[in-house]
């Protein structure tokens, strides 16, 4: 999970530029509305897409559908496919900022159009994700008391470690279990918002599964460092992964915190890691 710079673009110009599109009586009825959609949107960036201060616009089911359906201007194959692109653009190495992993192929609705039907051509309610967060999170994140997910653009994850995970090492088997854990820098109530979409998003589960095929794709060899029995060269490689790692995608990235966390085991770099791979711990 990771913090995205606010898409400057102008919503109300989007907006206009959208409506212009759309086929007569559509756009005659979205034109009459754009006074609401206006108000909207400045209320969105004045609550930072906050929903429990946001109320959907009145409007009637078929203006609702209009206003739904903007966004399908922006598909891959659409008159407005420049502003999904840039959205898409703008992920870190092309990873989805809700779990730092996936690769971004998707727009996701912060606020989900279904029910605010106003900001679903809103770049800043629009963000790059992967299809799993997409799918997994749906039109959850509205919740009568508001909204109860980090908002990519505006909840602010810090830069220092908050993903953890506890790893339990024994002669038979190593295994491990991803949390997160609050950092003096994060805030109350971003590290709620943050933990609820990290438990939304299954990501525990995510990240073990991921993470157990690469672990063993990397320690495959390390029979050749562990030839001696010393355990120094298996920790060194380990570190020496786990600082690229670190480098490359953050703190917060899966591989980053198990191959650390791999390398801090005196049992695992003392030959437990060949369990994993299906090999006794003599
Ligand atoms: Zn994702």
């Amino acid at each position: 999970m990771y913090t995205l710079p606010i898409p400057a673009r102008n919503g109300l110009a989007d907006y206009d530029s959208v409506v212009a599109r759309r086929h007569n009586a559509t756009k005659d009825a979205l034109a009459q509305h754009r006074g609401a959609v206006a108000g909207a949107l400045a209320d969105y960036l004045k609550f930072s897409g906050n929903g429990s201060s946001l109320q959907p616009i009145p409007v009637t089911p078929a203006v609702s559908h209009a206003l739904e359906t903007n966004f399908d201007l922006l598909d891959s194959n659409g008159s407005h496919s420049s502003i999904r692109d840039e959205i898409l653009g703008s992920a870190h190495n092309g990873a989805c900022p809700y779990c730092n992993s996936a690769t971004v192929d998707t727009l996701d609705h912060v606020l989900p159009k279904t029910v605010y039907p106003e900001f679903s051509v809103l770049a800043q309610n629009l963000v790059p994700s992967c299809g799993t967060c997409n799918r997994k999170k749906g039109s959850t994140c509205f919740h009568s008391s508001g909204l109860n997910l980090m908002h990519p653009y505006f909840t602010k994850v810090p830069n220092d470690a908050i993903l953890v995970v506890d790893v339990v090492v024994t002669n038979q088997e190593v295994t491990w279990r991803f949390s997160l854990q609050q950092s003096a820098s994060i805030a109350n109530d971003d590290f709620a918002l943050i933990n609820n979409t990290f438990t939304l998003l299954e990501l525990a589960d995510r990240y073990s599964d991921v993470s157990v095929g690469e672990i063993i794709d990397a320690i495959s060899g390390f029979d050749d460092f562990y030839a001696d029995g010393d355990p120094t060269a298996v920790r060194a490689f380990l570190q020496k992964l786990a600082v690229g790692s670190q480098n490359s995608r953050g703190p917060n990235y899966w591989k980053t915190v198990i191959l650390q966390a791999l390398a801090d085991s005196d049992a695992f770099c003392a030959g437990a890691y060949r369990t994993l791979i299906g090999k006794p711990n003599a």
